[in-house]
């Protein structure tokens, strides 16, 4: 994630990664209360293009607030810095990690300090480019009565690592989560789709993250006129697609070849899922999205 010349920002100032630090009595590492983002970057004849970051940004005050914490940028200032983080690790094609952690407090309210980290790093796609074989988890999404599963929150990962940990042990690639109603809800880090007869569906908001890849998908598939369904399926209804894949930032699109060791039959190259993947690569990875631009 870094070497010895890279460079963070931390609460205004840029530091070399290996001189940043943190109190151990922050309540972040304590009670997961925090929240972060990650966000990619593209290279383009200019330079790069940030995707999506304000809606990124956006996202993390929605966050923050949903937590209590008080972030003390915008989001044009967020993106300003995130743009002049990438210039000073030279860096184009990136992965950025913005963090919002608290201060010193031990007491369950949330603390009067907050802090801001962002760093980034090249990072290729995070599951490998599939078909993914993939299991459906013992764990299940935690109950959106009890967290506020809509926001990008620091403890809420646990959930997320114990249901890929799991996976990992009985040696799929990754886990499939149900939520508390048995319905599919979720990768642990990335949204999924599934397609039958060139329609997609994929669950509704409600105990998802809803993410941005989720909703730049969702705009494509209107381009290309391929219907999406948002509703609530089960694990048999699954087995029954013809492809399926998972949606996020850090997976980009990948595709799913198998749930619980049923293969999808369907021929992925000539699916509907994969003409979206072709058009994200383009519009995405070849910048043809708005966003501000560093020459
Ligand atoms: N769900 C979870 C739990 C995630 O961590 C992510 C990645 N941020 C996503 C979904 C996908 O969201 P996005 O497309 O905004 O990256």
């Amino acid at each position: 994630y870094y070497n010895n010349d890279t460079i963070v920002f931390q609460n205004g100032k840029w530091l070399k990664a290996k001189d940043a630090s943190a109190t151990m009595y922050n309540q972040t590492l304590h009670y997961g209360i925090g929240v972060f983002e990650g966000i990619r970057s593209y290279k383009n004849v200019n330079g790069c293009n940030i995707f999506r970051a304000k809606e990124h940004y956006d996202r993390l005050l929605y966050s923050a607030a949903k937590m209590h914490i008080e972030l003390p940028y915008s989001i044009e200032e967020l993106v300003s810095i995130t743009y002049e983080l990438l210039d000073k690790n030279n860096l184009t094609d990136a992965y950025i990690r913005p963090l919002v952690y608290q201060g010193m407090n031990m007491a369950l309210t949330p603390a009067s300090e907050t802090n801001v980290f962002i760093g980034a790093w090249e990072w290729a796609k995070y599951l490998g480019n599939g078909p993914l074989n993939v299991m459906i988890s013992s764990y299940q999404r935690p109950n959106p009565k009890s967290c506020v599963m809509e926001a990008k929150v620091v403890g809420h990962y646990t959930n997320s690592v114990l249901a890929t940990t799991e996976a990992k042990k009985l040696g799929y690639d990754e886990a499939l989560l149900l939520d508390i109603h048995g319905n599919v809800a979720q990768g642990p880090g990335a949204n999924v789709f599934f397609e039958k007869d060139g329609v997609l569906y994929t669950p509704p908001a409600g105990n998802i993250l809803p993410g941005i890849t989720r909703a730049t998908i969702m705009e494509l598939a209107k381009e290309l006129e391929i219907r999406v369904i948002e509703k609530h399926f089960t694990p048999e209804e699954v087995y029954d697609a013809d492809n399926a894949f998972f949606a996020g930032t850090a997976v980009e699109i990948t595709p799913i070849g198998a749930i619980n060791g049923e293969k999808f039959k369907g021929n992925w190259d000539e699916s509907a899922s994969n003409s979206l993947y072709m058009m994200y690569r383009n519009k995405v990875q070849h910048n043809e999205y708005q966003g501000l631009t560093i020459v």
